[in-house]
């Protein structure tokens, strides 16, 4: 499982689609679960990662499951056959009518369904990628719980987090023990729950693995509600902008000042990733 979160090109600090531009992604296609693959197109063959099978087994396939694990979407077509997408750096799945323009320059394949739509996959950086997968249980063995279930507990934070000596921000990118959060919901959760993003992981009170908790589910519904953040790339199924840049208190704002208590937002390198944090609130 190529793990795409930490691309950082020369000094410019890459965005990437996190679990709620996914999300909106899969919500907005949702209606095309059930419709058939008429047809695949690949125009690069190399998009494809990992083959599990040939890509023309596909063909007269239902979508019978249109789902979402981490950053991953994955369409399931029947036992042993899942097509799953990752979206990678500048990566865009949307849904076209069937006999509409594909204007795009960087479109890698075309999924033509018997709805009278076809689905579109451009990724002009080719950081994202097709995977054809047999066992998806297998495929995200590694892949750490999902922040928006039930599973998510503070309590089980709190215990994943025991001994950790690595940086609160760094624990929660590394997508093996909590998966979906990126640079902008680790920094924005830091901050509502007024945690400094290089604490050790360990060093969290109960009370504080609560909040934090709390703090995750937050941002990444509040998120998902406005249909994801736009800066540059990112779009959703429909090939529309989101939404949730409006409502973003540090990720990005160094030098401005913090919406909760005015002191000046800083930025600092932790973990490699550019980190934004109020030293005033975060403690
Ligand atoms: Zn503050």
């Amino acid at each position: 499982m190529g793990e795409t979160d930490r691309i950082v090109l020369g000094e410019e600090e890459t965005y990437l689609p996190e679990l709620p531009e996914v999300e909106s992604v899969r919500r907005s296609l949702i209606a095309n679960q059930g419709a058939k693959i008429k047809a695949i197109e690949l125009n690069r063959e190399d998009i494809v990662r990992r083959h599990d099978f040939a890509i023309d087994r596909l063909q007269d396939k239902n979508i019978r499951e249109f789902s979402r694990r981490g950053k991953y979407l994955i369409l399931n077509l029947g036992p042993g056959y899942n097509l799953i997408i990752h979206l990678g750096m500048s990566g865009r799945f949307y849904q076209l009518n069937e006999d509409s323009d594909i204007t795009a320059k960087h479109v890698h394949a075309v999924i033509w369904l018997d709805n009278g739509k076809k689905l579109v996959y451009e990724d002009p950086r080719r950081f994202g990628g097709l995977y054809l997968i047999k066992n998806r249980k297998q495929f995200f063995n590694r892949m750490g719980v999902e922040p928006l279930t039930k599973e998510f507990t503070p309590a089980y934070l709190h215990k994943i987090t025991r001994n950790r000596k690595i940086a609160i921000k760094s624990f929660l990118l590394s997508q093996n023990q909590v998966c979906g959060i990126g640079n902008i919901y680790a920094d924005e959760s830091l901050h509502l729950a007024g945690i400094r993003p290089d604490r050790p992981a360990g060093s969290l009170t109960a009370g504080e693995a609560e909040r934090l908790c709390q703090a995750i589910k937050k941002v990444l519904q509040q998120s998902i509600d406005s249909q994801g953040t736009t800066f540059r790339d990112y779009r959703n199924g429909l090939n529309q902008e989101g939404g949730n840049q409006s409502n973003l208190q540090v990720y990005g704002k160094d030098k401005e000042q913090c919406p909760n208590c005015g002191e000046v937002i800083c930025k600092q390198t932790i973990g490699g990733r550019g980190t934004h944090f109020c030293e005033k609130c975060q403690k």
